[in-house]
């Protein structure tokens, strides 16, 4: 039965696959659901601080756009009139876009990135621009220049990172689909954080083009939804081939949303990483992860164990291979032509001064380690040598897909952290990616899923599902049989049971319905 949606409370927990049949029979309108977000956005956004830009304006008249449409009988695609959150690392045209870094304050693209093109063609309104780490460099969006995002499950917590804001803005219930990008796990690992699902494509399955690039090797853009449905219809429309950005596949699409209805794991061989269960996986979230394992058997899946010995260096060849290519990539914000500039007389001076103003702490020192491991004398010593072993990692990915159809494990070794707890360490910070970096170094891809609370402090815990390039299919039959099983034990979903937030006050985000720039967003 589908819910009864006629407050504007039912509106903005609803599912986008409920939403999108109730604005296809005509009983909701995408104005009213759109200006639903809006409020919830208003009221929730100086406790959680999910949004750095809102485009109420841009979004509203797209839905009346789709409203109209409706109306004449036009036939629109699957999501049409379902709002949509986006990550800041995404180009929009007309709205301000920082990548959560200083040097681009106030930057407004002349360009949609490919992604957001798709999202236009679906005629989805873009509620605006999510928080996130400075260029993606974190796994707790502390990094942002334009303060921290909370995580809806507990305000003292992060909600992951990179793209804490667009996990935070699905926890928050103040949108029902959002944009993220995964260099390292940055959907998969805020998803684990916030009880919410994220899904890293196959690297080359969407468009990086117009995106903002960290290290391109290894950057994908995704989809993040709150059920593996959801995050499938979305998956659809993002996907697809780009001739714009050259690592793009042109292929069909997996047939991921098929897969998610089908939730069928019958006969399917599923690979536990032993190696991704050793040290510093918390008792909690190890006991959720052996529970689903009991879970996806009584759904018919073989379960057999798996060793991938390589995935051990992992952390090492992702942290001078990604500050390899993100020196690179950060060279071109010179202060020449767009971004922060600091007058400081020579060109070079300018160029110098301009990006110790307009960089933080993180995004520096990745750049110094970059530009170390290229320098000449030491290029073979570092980087070659880290390429060397992204190859082992690819090789043991294979060998594990000889046995098994898609890999599992815990997506994050620990539940969310404190804000603030990993400022003085940036290694435990790097640390914990173990278990995302593996898909991102073989270009395979990976969902999370919400896999229960975390006995120690009840907190949500996530269950992360690795397929061979181009299964992605695999990953939300996986998911999806996961999902309905684990819904029926705790006689719902985990959002369920989030606590409510603070309401009201002088709200962060926004104080009208009007577009504003992120300066006026996070003051
Ligand atoms: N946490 C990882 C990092 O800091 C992942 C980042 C990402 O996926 N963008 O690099």
């Amino acid at each position: 039965m589908p819910p009864t949606l006629d407050t504007p409370e039912a509106l903005t927990r609803a599912s986008a696959a409920d939403l999108a049949a109730a604005l296809a029979d005509g009983t909701v309108t995408s104005v009213d659901l759109t200006r639903a977000h809006l409020d919830r956005i208003e009221s929730t956004g100086s406790a959680v601080h999910a949004y750095l830009a809102v485009d109420a304006e841009g979004a509203l008249a797209t839905a009346a756009d789709v409203d109209r449409a409706r109306e004449a009988g036009e036939k629109l695609p699957a999501l049409a009139g379902v709002p949509i959150a986006v990550k800041d690392v995404a180009c929009t045209k007309g709205l301000v876009t920082t990548a959560g870094s200083r040097i681009l304050e106030g930057w407004v693209p002349p360009y949609d990135a490919g992604v957001v093109e798709r999202l236009r063609e679906a005629r989805m309104p873009i509620l605006g621009k999510t928080n996130m780490d400075e260029f993606a460099m974190g796994s707790s969006t502390e990094h942002s220049a334009y303060g921290d995002t909370h995580n809806p499950w507990d305000l003292d917590r992060s909600p992951g990172g990179s793209g804490g804001g667009s996990a935070a803005a699905l926890a928050a219930f103040s949108a029902p689909l959002a944009v993220g990008s995964d260099t390292g796990g940055s959907i998969r690992q805020p998803a684990a954080f916030t009880g919410t699902v994220g899904c890293k494509p196959t690297y080359g399955g969407v468009s990086r083009h117009g995106v903002i690039a960290l290290a391109s090797s290894l950057d994908q853009i995704g989809p993040c939804g709150r059920s593996v449905l959801d995050t499938a219809l979305l998956h659809e429309v993002l996907a697809g081939h780009d001739p714009r950005d050259s690592t793009s596949i042109d292929a069909p699409v997996p047939p991921v949303v098929e897969a998610a209805r089908r939730a069928d794991v019958s006969g399917m061989t599923i690979g536990v990483v032993r190696d991704l269960l050793g040290e510093g996986l918390s008792d909690g979230v190890r006991a959720r992860f052996t529970e689903s394992l009991d879970h996806l058997r009584e759904a018919g899946a073989d379960i057999v164990e798996v060793d991938c010995p390589s995935f051990a260096h992992a952390v090492a060849a992702y942290y001078l291979i990604l500050p390899a290519e993100a020196s690179s990539n950060l060279a071109r914000y010179d202060a020449m032509r767009y971004g922060v500039r600091v007058d400081a007389g020579s060109t070079e001076r300018t160029m110098a001064a301009s990006r110790a103003a307009g960089f933080g702490a993180e995004v520096k020192r990745r750049i110094i380690l970059g530009t170390y491991a290229l320098s000449s004398g030491y290029y073979d010593a570092w980087y070659g040598q880290a390429q060397k072993v992204r190859t082992l990692i690819a090789r043991d990915f294979e060998a594990a897909f000889t046995r098994a159809d898609v890999l599992v494990s815990p997506t994050a070794p620990t539940t969310a952290f404190r804000l603030g707890s990993t400022h003085d360490d940036p290694l435990a910070m790097y640390l914990a990616d173990i278990t995302t970096i593996p898909a991102n170094l073989a270009g395979l891809p990976g969902l999370s899923l919400p896999n229960g609370l975390a006995d120690e402090d009840g907190l949500p815990s996530g269950f992360q599902v690795y397929a061979p390039a181009m299964a992605d299919d695999r990953l939300y039959a996986v998911g999806a049989a996961l999902e309905a099983r684990l819904r029926h034990a705790w006689g719902g979903g985990l959002l369920d049971r989030i606590p409510d937030l603070p309401h009201g006050g002088d709200s962060a985000a926004t104080t009208s319905h009007t577009q504003i720039p992120c300066t006026e967003a996070t003051r």
